[in-house]
């Protein structure tokens, strides 16, 4: 089952598969919001931090120019400087003016006139050279500025520069003192406020460095980016403020670096928690989700199985997850009327397959399989058991006359007298369709089951009575024994059948089955095959039997009858040909084969037999042709032959297979002319009453009570009352099988019209049948 076994996981990763995504979506879009709110939060947060550093450096700047400035004023005010002044000694003023800058840390420590000339520097005089162009206008702005404190780039260093005057009270002279902006500054920054400084100056076209407190790194990716407020690149994420500071030379600009990390890293540490839970949560999801798709999939895993089992015929296990009040518990619900349902009707199937409905016997293949099973069971125990095979006699009689109700009502009656005699456990009776049925009987030889045969022949001779109608009930039964007549089941049945179509034939109740039956039947196939074969190489013949007069002998007619000249087997009488071709429908082809032969004599008879008549066999085959007087016409036409030369005789019995159909051929065939005649008559169970109603013309007294006539007394008496019968009817008779001169005399006596027989003439080809007549004419004539 590996289609399943796929189907079911792949829903589960799918179910599984989906949640997990959705709830990582969600996930990641709440994460990178938060994150973006958290940095824009650092962001405005390092922003206010480098606000305030911003106005702290710019304090810073201030104080130290506050400091220089009062350095510079207790410089101005030293007695011992002042002295020095006003004796002008030039090399103390120096020297003062060294050890004081020195002290204080500044660059430049000057001593100017009150014309602003310099009257004793700390710098070397080079140097002050170099800058003299610089410091030219500086005091004459300072003096116009005294708060003021300009910057001024000397060698790429920021610097600035203070000036206080000496007064004695007037003016004597200026202290000018300039400071370099220190890293220490910068460094002192860091402390307070985590912020980083780099400086730059821009003088005589040239970019340069004064100091950074950062590390290389970031000071050139400072430098790069000198306009952007965040600075790129890096595995940080630094913000920049960039100061410009106003040079009287040049252009100067400190950069405040302030890192976001130390600002975002508690929130990071907070993403990272938000991760783990997120994290754990998506496990979790995907356990409960799984857990949920697994109690979806294993039931429907299991239904699925449950199909499986329908589809092979298994109802008896009720379906898994009824007690469910889901969904799952409605569908395992649904599924399981489905199978009650299924069950049930296959039962009825079932049971419309192995029984039959009208008489609730088991039916054919039932029977089978029983009598399989019974076979099986029997072999180890080496019990025989034998087949009866009964088919009810005139049944299709009894159903055409008195209607199908009728006759299922007698299938009915049957099918319980027959169980009625089945009494030993094992044994079965079954209705194996129409009107034949089947009796299995265990534990039973031949001998015994001829004796069962009989018990049923006892039980079949009290007449059943419906209503108003009485029917005597009679059936050929064919018995068949395992493992004496067959080693299988379908042999044996088959074997039954054959025996039991035998007894109909024969009339003689119930046969036991014997080889000969079979290879009877096995001759009966190839003799189709051959009589075709016989019309189409002209094997058949047609004899004539006379028929005379009574008394007189006079030649009135001649009873055609079929012959069949065989290349192997000489002449075929038609008993060993007829029956097979009236069940099988060949017997129309006979008939019509006979007509033609019959209507050329006639066309070609000499002129003293110019009137005789020809009768002709019909069978039930023949009359039950809604197509036969038509066909009968225009053969005659053809030939230019009257029907009135001809009689049609027809057995009670083939009238009384359909006798409403009969009677409408018979009433056609009279009005086109023919004559018709009943054969064989007092072997059947029609009534002359009934007879009275069809257009006859003729009987024709059975040679049974013929032959019989002489020794046994009744026959006599049947045929003397039918004679009169049939005159009172106004119908002419004849007698058949007329072997002796005493019978034809006392046949005379009784007024019988006309006679046919061995003692007249045996039936002869046509050719003799002709010399016949003549020599007869002829005897007559002579012995007129
Ligand atoms: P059936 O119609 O009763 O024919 C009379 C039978 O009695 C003929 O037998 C005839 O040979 C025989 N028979 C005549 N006289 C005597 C006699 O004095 N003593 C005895 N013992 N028998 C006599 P056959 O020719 O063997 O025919 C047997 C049956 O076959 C006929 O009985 C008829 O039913 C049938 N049959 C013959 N030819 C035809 C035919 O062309 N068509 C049809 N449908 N049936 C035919
Ligand atoms: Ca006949
Ligand atoms: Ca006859």
């Amino acid at each position: 089952m590996p289609r399943l076994k796929r189907g079911a996981a792949s829903l589960i990763t799918r179910l599984v598969g989906l949640s997990l995504l959705l709830l990582l979506v969600v996930q990641i879009a709440g994460f990178g919001v938060v994150r973006q709110s958290i940095e824009a939060n650092a962001r405005r947060q390092v922003a206010r931090e480098l606000d305030i550093a911003e106005h702290v450096w710019e304090r810073m700047l201030a104080q130290k120019v506050e400091q220089l400035r009062d350095s510079a004023t207790l410089l101005a005010a030293d007695y011992g400087f002042r002295s020095a002044i006003n004796s002008g000694d030039v090399e103390t003023v120096q020297s003062v003016l060294e050890n004081h800058g020195s002290r204080i840390g500044s660059t430049v420590t000057a001593f100017l006139d009150p014309q602003f000339k310099v009257t004793a520097s700390s710098l070397a005089d080079e140097h002050m050279g170099l800058d003299q162009r610089l410091i030219a206008d500086l005091p004459a702005y300072l003096s116009r500025n005294p708060t003021g404190a300009p910057l001024i780039v000397i060698q790429g260093v920021p610097h600035q520069f203070v000036m206080v005057p000496m007064r004695a009270p007037l003016i004597i002279g200026w202290v000018l003192m300039g400071f370099p902006v220190s890293q220490d500054l910068g460094k002192e920054m860091g402390l307070l406020l985590q912020v980083d400084v780099v400086l730059v100056t821009q003088s005589e076209g040239q970019r340069r460095l004064a100091f950074s407190t950062t590390t290389p790194e970031v000071t050139q990716r400072a430098l790069t980016h000198a306009d952007g407020a965040e600075l790129s690149g890096g595995s940080e994420l630094v913000l920049a403020r960039h100061v410009p500071m106003k040079s009287r030379n040049g252009e100067v600009e400190t950069i405040l670096l302030r890192s976001a990390e130390e600002v975002l890293a508690p929130y990071r540490r907070l993403q990272w928690l938000l991760a783990l839970i997120s994290g754990g949560g998506l496990l979790l999801v995907a356990l409960g989700s799984s857990l949920v798709a697994r109690r979806i999939t294993t039931p429907l895993r299991d239904l699925l199985l449950a199909t499986q089992r329908l589809a092979v015929g298994e109802y008896q296990a009720p379906i898994a997850h009824l007690e469910r009040r889901d969904e799952i518990g409605n569908l395992a619900r649904a599924f399981d009327h489905m199978r009650v349902d299924i069950d049930q009707q296959q039962s009825e199937i079932r049971h419309l397959a192995y029984w039959d409905r009208l008489t609730g016997l088991p039916n054919r293949e039932r029977f089978r399989e029983a009598l399989e099973q019974a076979i099986r069971d029997n072999t180890p125990l080496a019990r025989p058991l034998a087949v009866v095979s009964l088919d009810l006699d005139r049944f299709k009689h009894v159903n055409d006359v008195l209607g199908y109700a009728f006759g299922d009502r007698l299938l009915q009656a049957v099918a319980g007298r027959l169980q009625n005699l089945v009494t030993q456990p094992g044994d079965l009776v079954a209705r194996r369709g129409g009107n034949e049925f089947a009796v299995l009987l265990q534990g039973c030889d031949a001998q015994a089951a001829l004796e069962f045969t009989q018990r049923i022949a006892r039980a079949f001779e009290v007449p059943l009575a419906f209503d108003d109608q009485t029917i005597d009930l009679s059936a050929g039964m064919g018995v068949a024994c395992w493992p004496a007549d067959a080693d299988n089941a379908d042999l044996l049945l088959s074997r039954s059948e054959i025996a039991m179509y035998t007894a109909k034939r024969k009339l003689s109740g119930a046969l036991l089955y014997d080889a000969a039956f079979d290879s009877a039947s096995g001759q009966m196939l190839s003799l189709l095959t051959e009589m075709r074969r016989a019309v189409e190489h002209n094997e058949l013949r047609l004899f004539l039997q006379p028929k005379v007069s009574l008394p007189g002998g006079e030649v009135l007619a001649a009873e055609a009858l079929v012959r069949w000249q065989h290349p192997q087997r000489g002449l075929v009488p038609p008993m060993e040909f007829i029956p097979f071709a009236e069940q099988t429908g060949f017997v129309r082809q006979l008939t019509l084969w006979m007509f033609e032969a019959a209507t050329r004599l006639i066309a070609g008879l000499p002129e003293p037999l110019a009137g005789l008549r020809i009768s002709i066999n019909l069978s039930t085959r023949d009359l039950l042709d809604p197509e036969l007087s038509t066909r009968l016409g225009t053969l005659l036409q053809r030939h230019g032959v009257r029907p009135e030369r001809f009689c049609l005789e027809i057995t009670e019995s083939a009238i009384m297979d359909d006798p409403q159909r009969a009677e409408t051929m018979l009433n056609r065939l009279s009005e086109q002319g023919f004559k018709l005649s009943i054969d064989d008559f007092g072997t059947g169970y029609s009534s002359l009453a009934y007879l009275k109603r069809l257009p006859v013309d003729e009987l024709k007294i059975d040679k049974s009570f013929v032959m019989g006539m002489e020794k046994d007394e009744d026959d006599a008496k049947i045929v003397r009352s039918t004679i009169d019968l049939a005159h009172n009817l106004g119908l002419s008779v004849v007698a058949e099988g007329v072997e002796s001169a005493a019978i034809m005399e006392r046949l005379g006596q009784l007024q019988c019209d006309e006679a046919q027989g061995y003692h007249i003439s045996r039936p002869l080809p046509a050719e003799a049948f002709l010399t016949w007549c003549a020599q007869q004419t002829a005897a007559t004539a002579t012995a007129a």
